[in-house]
């Protein structure tokens, strides 16, 4: 039976040789889950050939290469005359042709020197770089072995999108461990013949030879990607079904209330008419017997808050509770800030609930939920855990939609009796694929900013003209701007992912006295309160160094300078998502893209792109037909259902066939599609 594979999928990783709740908390960071199915869906991007070579002589700046090295001298590293100088392992060929070693963390002075001791030889593989005398360097090395274990380091590497404290040699032990059990269960398990072809194919791209094995349309690829439209057009077509087909109805909630025209009446602004368009959409859903199911897609800064809040305000008319779902505990405390304010000013109670909340605090809070007496409810995933109850349950909505998967908004349904359903995503998802990746939901499209805004100025600089770039920012900081400078994770590297932004951020705190510092290794707590001091408008923390951890959605008002290093490793819809950051105060805002040496053609057009246009759509589109094979940064937050093997562009076709394949199911597919459903994780409304 197919089930039985299962309960080796839902195995916590944390239970897999070598890996405990340390590195399997990691895990969840990148893979956004923590079993060994999450990791058999997160696939490699790319192969990275590892081939022995004899000589550096005609290997090209950036091949990454591998080589047999003698150790000739040490150069120890440290601070001299204030610089910063890399400890240098100078090493020669078995052609006696120089490379050198070179490592930046001072921190490790010792340890490096100590485990390359003159005159020996190790077999190096990692990047080449020339510097401006010629001379080779790699820095950092992927792989240091004795000559001895030369077979540890793969002829052909897989490269899987890393995060930060996972390294690629981690992913790949787990990749081993996890399939030579699954080699052993197969034995066991009955598996039918379907089930064993999908297995096979998953194997294929953890172990891919050549990139071929991981192109879209690659024999493998290409199956896992159907397999993967099929689930979701499958729970599509069912919840369609069963929405126009009105099996699934509610009672139309009966108004005791007035609170909307107090409402209007606090309102601090003027609503756009998209917003207002938006708002009559949804009070016109809560009239329907039907619950509702519906989507607002509304650029960065567009007033999806003010949207949300007019849902929660009429619902509460009726008596009934919503919750307010943000990604983050960080987007949730600014969301109650702002929210709570104006349920006071209406009478409504006003919650926040989140992991942090413990105890007594906590439960007199779930005592409120289930009484009935907290209307608005806002917070994290901490809203449905199992303990959680709500006296009456009416709306749910979901910010950032795109974070949370579809069987936590199952879960967050069956707190109520088919509540109605809300869910705001910044990245406009372009028109020619809303219907078959949304199918089954309304859309209501906000494509009207605020009036008075002033258009974000985004320019592209290459790195080196990073100082002149300091001094230009000075006084704008100096005047009390606030700088977001955004580093991506290195991809892997042997002592850590966060050397990049740990050395930005002393480099640029020569610069700026108020410079905080922001990565994934933070402890969580850490995280929030530098967060939270930077978006503080009266401290003086005035720039913050951070990796992409910062919050999507984060409203920081003083901030109007955002600085993206290695714009070009981002993708288009990544890049306007950070840049949302800045512009939302009534102040000019700049972005400033800086790109590497090592930037590619379509890299710059990339970039030109945000240079020109501010809207998301347009973006939408364009990041659809310049998307590549999954080589870019940030892909989570680009906005779009999180496919695993589906490709936007290359699969268009696929869309169509599966979702034809989907209408038209029979009964003897059902069971097959069911699987899928519960590998992929596409709950239907109905929860089969
Ligand atoms: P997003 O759509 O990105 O979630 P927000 O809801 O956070 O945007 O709104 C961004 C900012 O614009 C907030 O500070 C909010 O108070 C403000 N805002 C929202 N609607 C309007 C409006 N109609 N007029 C002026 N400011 C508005
Ligand atoms: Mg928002």
């Amino acid at each position: 039976m197919d089930n039985e594979i299962f309960d080796f999928f839902n195995t916590d990783l944390q239970f897999i040789h070598g890996v405990g709740p340390v590195l399997a908390a990691k895990f969840n960071d990148v893979l956004g889950g923590r079993s060994v199915l999450d990791f058999l869906l997160h696939i490699p991007s790319y192969v990275r050939p590892r081939e022995i070579l004899d000589s550096v002589i005609g290997a090209q700046n950036g091949d990454t290469i591998t080589i047999s090295l003698q150790i000739k001298s040490h150069k120890k590293g440290g601070v001299f005359r204030g610089r910063r100088m890399p400890t240098q392992i100078v090493c020669a060929d078995k052609f006696a042709a120089p490379v050198t070693i070179q490592f930046f963390n001072t921190k490790f002075l010792d340890y490096w020197t100590e485990k390359l001791p003159i005159g020996q030889w190790r077999i190096v593989s990692g990047k080449l770089d020339y510097n401006n005398r010629g001379g080779a360097i790699i820095n950092h090395p992927d792989f240091i072995e004795v000559p001895e274990n030369a077979y540890k380091i793969p002829k052909h590497q897989a490269i899987y999108p890393s995060g930060e404290g996972l390294t690629q040699k981690t992913f790949s032990a787990v990749r081993d461990q996890i399939f030579k059990i699954m080699h052993e269960r197969i034995a066991a398990y009955k598996l039918s013949e379907r089930m064993l072809e999908f297995l096979d194919a998953l194997e294929h791209v953890h172990y891919p030879e050549t990139n071929e094995d991981l192109a879209p349309n690659g024999t493998y690829m290409a199956k896992l990607a159907y397999c993967e439209l099929y689930a979701h057009q499958s729970a599509i077509a069912i919840n369609k079904r069963n929405r126009t087909e009105s099996k699934i109805t509610r009672p139309v909630r009966i108004k005791k209330y007035d609170l909307i025209p107090k409402f209007y009446e606090i309102l601090p602004f003027e609503l756009t008419g998209a917003q207002q368009r938006t708002i009559d959409e949804i009070f016109t859903d809560f009239q329907k017997p039907i619950p509702m199911m519906r989507l607002v897609q509304g650029d960065v800064g567009s007033g999806k808050t003010m949207v949300a809040m007019a849902a929660m305000v009429k619902m509460a008319e009726t008596g009934a509770q919503s919750v307010l779902l943000a990604p983050t505990d960080t987007l949730a405390q600014q969301h109650f800030a702002k929210l709570k304010t104006m349920c006071d000013k209406l009478g409504l109670v006003c919650d926040i609930l989140t992991g942090r909340d413990k105890g007594v605090n906590r439960r007199e809070k779930l005592i409120s939920l289930k009484s009935g007496r907290t209307k608005i409810a806002i917070g994290t995933h901490a809203l449905f855990s199992a303990d959680v109850e709500y006296k009456d349950l009416g709306l749910v909505i979901i910010d950032e939609q795109h974070r949370f998967g579809v069987s936590q908004r199952t879960t967050m349904r069956a707190k109520g009796n088919h509540p109605d359903m809300l869910a705001l995503s910044a990245t406009p998802i372009p028109r020619t694929l809303s219907m078959t990746v949304y199918g089954d939901m309304d859309i209501s499209i906000i494509n009207e900013k605020p009036a008075g805004r002033i258009p974000i100025k985004t320019t592209k600089l290459p790195i080196e003209r990073v100082d002149a770039l300091v001094q230009r920012i000075a006084p704008q900081v100096q005047n009390g701007s606030k700088v977001f400078w955004v580093c991506p994770l290195v991809e892997e590297s042997e002592i850590s992912d966060m050397t990049a932004a740990e050395e930005r951020y002393e480099e640029l705190k020569k610069h700026f006295h108020g410079t905080g510092l922001c990565h994934g290794q933070m402890d969580k707590k850490q995280r929030d309160k530098v967060m939270e001091e930077f978006a503080d408008p009266n401290s003086q923390m005035r720039v913050l160094v951070s990796t992409t951890v910062i919050e999507v959605g984060i409203d920081v008002p003083s901030a109007t300078i955002m600085v993206i290093e290695n714009a070009e490793r981002f993708g288009l819809a990544a890049l306007h998502q950070l840049r949302g950051r800045v512009g939302r105060g009534n102040l000019q805002s700049y972005c400033i893209l800086l790109y590497g040496n090592n930037v590619s053609p379509d890299g710059i057009k990339r970039l030109d792109v945000l240079c020109e246009t501010d809207d998301g759509f347009v973006i939408a589109e364009q990041d659809l037909m310049m998307r590549g094979v999954g080589e870019l940064l940030g892909t989570r937050q680009s906005g779009w259902i999180q496919y695993h093997f589906v490709n936007y562009r290359e699969h268009r076709d696929l869309f169509k066939l599966a979702q034809t394949a989907a209408v038209n199911n029979n009964s003897e597919d059902e069971d097959w599609a069911k699987t899928l459903r519960q590998i992929f994780n596409c709950s239907t409304v109905a929860g089969a």
